[in-house]
């Protein structure tokens, strides 16, 4: 059963707080691929799976932030920890 009537995680407020980050921590918003300075936030956390020695389940998680270049679909994964999102969550 999916949790569709519970509230996303990442609401409007954390990806305000993500683009805040974005805007004053990246000093070159270009992207070196293709040159684009048009970014897509995607709205979903994302979490891969840990390598050592085989893929680890269970254990500690690092999210990430995923922001994208709407041109090329060059991505970047921002540590969710960093950019203060996941202050205050257990
Ligand atoms: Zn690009």
């Amino acid at each position: 059963m999916s949790d569709v009537n519970k509230a996303a995680f990442f609401n409007q407020e954390r990806q305000q707080k993500v683009m805040k980050w974005v805007n004053e921590k990246w000093k070159e918003n270009k992207c070196e691929c293709c040159g684009s300075n048009q970014w897509i936030l995607v709205d979903k956390l994302i979490v891969p799976p840990i390598y050592d020695n085989g893929i680890q389940l269970g254990g500690p998680i690092m999210p990430f932030v995923v922001i994208g270049c709407a041109t090329c679909g060059n991505a970047k994964f921002l540590s969710a920890m960093i950019t203060g999102i996941m202050d205050g969550v257990g």
